[in-house]
């Protein structure tokens, strides 16, 4: 069994690299993949978890293929020291890989029993006990422990401009990674620099999420 699974993890790496390529990225750095190994896929996903594709988890929910995770980790350039929020926790596998990265990890999901689920499985694995969950509409962010080194938003927003909220509760020169819906069927991640009052919004790659729902 060990050894498939470490075949699979080999795998899933060798396939994260060859998009990287694809898309014109140099490789995701050994500190993205050493958090990817680290945390095992097949306890957050249960159904084909080392594939090359979008999966279901629960609650007509899916999270991204492994590349999308790790590029979008990448492109955050997360250090130790940073406070990071993601919202839209789902299965929390991009939380698990964000705190292994840096050590204070806030996430929030819409979903009730979904974030119910995901809170006992940081439980049961007692390696996540300390990513703090909220319960709530993430498009508010989670103002009590703002400013944030760095957001990542795992759904699709629908407007054209990212969430001002969130905005917000960024640091001076923080980062944020978030899909955006341009057009009908056309979604694509944009990375947010904040200066000063305002931000600088640079377009990333062509992606397909969930939508972010804006109740
Ligand atoms: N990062 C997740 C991917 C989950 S899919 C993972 O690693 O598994 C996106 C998630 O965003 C879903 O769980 C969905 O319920 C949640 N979501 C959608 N809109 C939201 C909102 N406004 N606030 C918080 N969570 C939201």
């Amino acid at each position: 069994m060990k050894i498939l699974h470490d075949q699979q993890v080999d795998e899933m790496v060798k396939t994260i690299q060859n998009h990287a390529t694809l898309h014109g990225h140099k490789p995701i750095s050994p500190r993205v993949i050493r958090a990817i190994r680290q945390v095992q896929r097949h306890k957050f996903v249960e159904i084909s978890p080392y594939g090359d594709h979008p999966v279901s988890i629960g609650y007509s929910q899916t999270i991204s293929q492994p590349f999308i995770v790790a590029y979008m980790t990448e492109m955050l350039e997360i250090q130790p020291s940073h406070k990071v929020l993601e919202i839209g926790m789902g299965s929390g596998y991009q939380a698990a890989v964000l705190s292994e990265l840096a050590h204070e990890i806030y996430t929030v999901e819409r979903i009730p029993e979904l974030a119910q689920r995901t809170k006992q499985l940081f439980e049961t694995l007692e390696d996540y006990e300390s990513i703090k969950i909220k319960i709530g509409n993430g498009i508010e962010g989670w103002k009590e422990h703002a400013p944030y080194d760095r957001i990542i938003v795992t759904a699709t927003a629908q407007e054209l401009v990212p969430p001002q909220l969130l905005i917000d509760q960024l640091i001076e020169g923080g980062k944020m990674i978030m899909p955006i819906r341009k057009s009908a069927g056309n979604e694509e991640l944009v990375l947010i620099t904040k200066t000063g009052k305002t931000y600088t919004i640079k377009s990333l790659i062509g992606v397909r999420f969930v939508p972010l729902v804006s109740d």
